[in-house]
């Protein structure tokens, strides 16, 4: 049927006036955040005034008034009192789930910068565990952060501190500092054998044939402590991992990437997703590496009949990873890499078949021929299975070059950037020289264009605080403020890594990572101004509100007038 303009200008007239009726009859907002600086971190970087939500999604964002006047009678109303707010934070690369079997009982030190304080805090965890309890944490600090005294422990101070406690302090996954009680307990002794299940040569000894209660040398040294340490009760693992994705939502964390997602935890996320209580978004990072040449054959079987994507924007699995083939798993503090023919073959074996799946691989690489190796398999296995639209990325990244990074790009791929020297900057720079001070090389990574995203690969590796990162990002400085890294960011840039990027790289794009009308409602309220405070503060910078889907899930003072806030 043909209509007369006539006729076609009145339809359109009336379906102008539909959507408007349709517009007015829209129910109200369930919430509306004014009077505030609203950091969107949308394409354009906008800032915006004020956030109307509805049910678990954000339903508009602009100016004061605009947004007001969707408040109806029932919505409710924070008055922001012009504070910033920026999306809730991603880390694309945390072992979060295995930390939730230890968190109640690890004394974390995680963005703790001085010894005074550290010593403090074992003190009253020893007083509070009573005698003969553990003091223990795994990870998330070293001894270079603490900028009052950057001194490791001995065996002797520990000893005085917590005389009556066994005490074993990890950092990072470079060295464990033990009392006599912890030495003890492990059968660690003087003149005696080391017990088999630790690295030979990891157990420190002094002149004279006694240990010093230093246990060194990169992860495989660090395994055994962590191993033989008291894990929570299982009556206590739910307790210990509501403790965990509390201080993860006080820190800024609203989703994860989880390297490994271990069904007991996991069950405990799955029951609460069910009864609306999961405040962390999870997006596993799972799958059966080849730990030998004889465990390949069952491990291509089972990527065969992987499947991902069967979840929700709460709870999925996304990648195959974070290891293809255990023996070309670069060691954290390795200082070169030389991988054999005969593994890269299984690598690329391993990694045909991922691609024939079509799932994407987010998988570990740190050394530079570990990087070239894997790129040479890639660029084979691209050949004749195109991975443009998996997503495959490499992570952690602290030595990548910009031929590699341009060698990623033309494949497609993606970079999950974890600053180890947030921590490890002290160690890097005693390992690597000044070399260390493109450890990650930020600004090349940023100008060659390649999609990439910020993460820590906490809980052990790293520090597990976003805002730290941030602050590394942008002044190159580790906790503590030592400068250790040269290739600085713009803060705009280091929160896109932080938050949009990461949407990106757990394929949330749609739902996370910006505050637009259409995504999940998830963002903080910060205390100051991300874009303005000093760089030296942004360590500092609390969340005094942290939102998922809607729901207030952190509040600095929940008794207090929302104004007051
Ligand atoms: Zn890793």
């Amino acid at each position: 049927m043909r209509l007369s303009p006539g006729i076609r200008l009145a339809a359109t007239v009336v379906l102008f006036a539909i959507a408007g009726v349709s517009r007015a009859q829209q129910p109200a907002p369930d919430l509306v955040l004014s009077n505030g600086k609203i950091i969107t971190v949308d394409e354009r970087f906008t800032i915006a005034q004020a956030v109307a939500i509805k049910g678990d999604r954000i339903v508009a964002v602009g100016a004061n008034p605009e947004i007001n006047q969707l408040a109806g009678s029932n919505t409710r109303r924070i008055d922001l009192m012009g504070k910033a707010v920026i999306p809730g934070l991603i880390d694309n690369h945390m072992h979060l789930l295995r930390a939730g079997t230890t968190w109640l009982r690890e004394l974390r030190f995680d963005g703790v910068e001085s010894r005074k304080q550290a010593i403090e805090m074992l003190r009253a965890r020893a007083k509070a565990a009573g005698p003969g309890e553990w003091v223990y944490n795994i990870g998330g600090w070293a001894h270079q952060q603490f900028a009052d005294d950057p001194k490791s422990f001995t065996r002797e101070e520990l000893d005085q501190i917590a005389p009556n406690n066994p005490v074993a302090l990890q950092e990072s996954y470079y060295q464990v500092f033990l009392n006599s009680r912890a030495l003890h307990a492990f059968g660690i002794e003087a003149n005696a054998p080391d017990p088999q299940d630790f690295v030979k040569g990891s157990i420190v000894h002094d002149t004279r044939g006694r240990p010093t209660g230093v246990i060194q040398g990169d992860i495989a040294a660090t395994r055994p402590v962590a191993a033989r340490l008291p894990k929570v009760a299982p009556d206590q693992l739910e307790a210990s991992t509501r403790a965990l994705i509390n201080d993860m939502n006080r820190a800024g964390l609203t989703s994860i990437g989880v390297p490994g997602c271990t069904s007991d935890v996991l069950e405990i996320f799955q029951t609460w997703k069910s009864q609306g209580k999961l405040n962390v978004r999870i997006f596993c990072i799972d799958g059966a590496a080849a730990g030998a040449p004889e465990q390949v054959e069952a491990s291509l079987k089972q990527i065969a009949r992987m499947k991902l994507f069967q979840g929700d924007s709460y709870i999925d699995n996304i990648f195959f990873g974070e290891s293809v083939y255990q023996p070309l798993h670069d060691p954290m503090f390795g200082l070169k890499s030389d991988p054999r023919p005969d593994q890269l073959e299984q690598w690329r074996r391993m990694a045909m078949e991922i691609a024939k799946a079509g799932l994407p691989l987010h998988v570990h690489a740190e050394l530079h021929n570990t990087i070239d190796a894997f790129l040479d398999q890639i660029e084979a296995v691209n050949r004749e299975h195109p991975i443009k639209n998996l997503r495959w990325t490499l992570v952690h990244l602290n030595q990548i070059n910009a031929p590699q990074l341009e060698r990623m790009k033309n494949l497609g791929m993606y970079a999950a950037v974890h600053p180890w020297a947030v921590i490890n900057g002290g160690i890097m720079h005693e390992g690597f020289g000044d070399g260390a001070y493109d450890m990650p090389p930020l600004r090349t990574i940023q100008n060659s264009g390649i999609e990439w995203g910020l993460g820590t690969d906490g809980t052990a590796a790293n520090q597990y605080l976003p805002f730290t990162t941030l602050y590394f990002a942008v002044t190159g400085k580790m906790a503590g403020g030592a400068k250790v890294m040269r290739q600085t960011i713009g803060r705009e840039d280091a929160l896109i890594a932080h938050t949009r990027k990461n949407a990106y790289l757990v394929f949330q794009e749609n739902n996370l990572g910006s505050i637009q009308p259409g995504k999940l409602a998830d963002l903080l309220v910060l205390d100051r101004d991300y874009l303005t405070v000093p760089a030296d503060q942004i360590r500092n910078i609390k969340p005094v509100m942290t939102m998922v889907g809607g729901r207030i899930v952190y509040d600095v003072d929940p008794s207090a007038p929302a104004s007051a806030r």
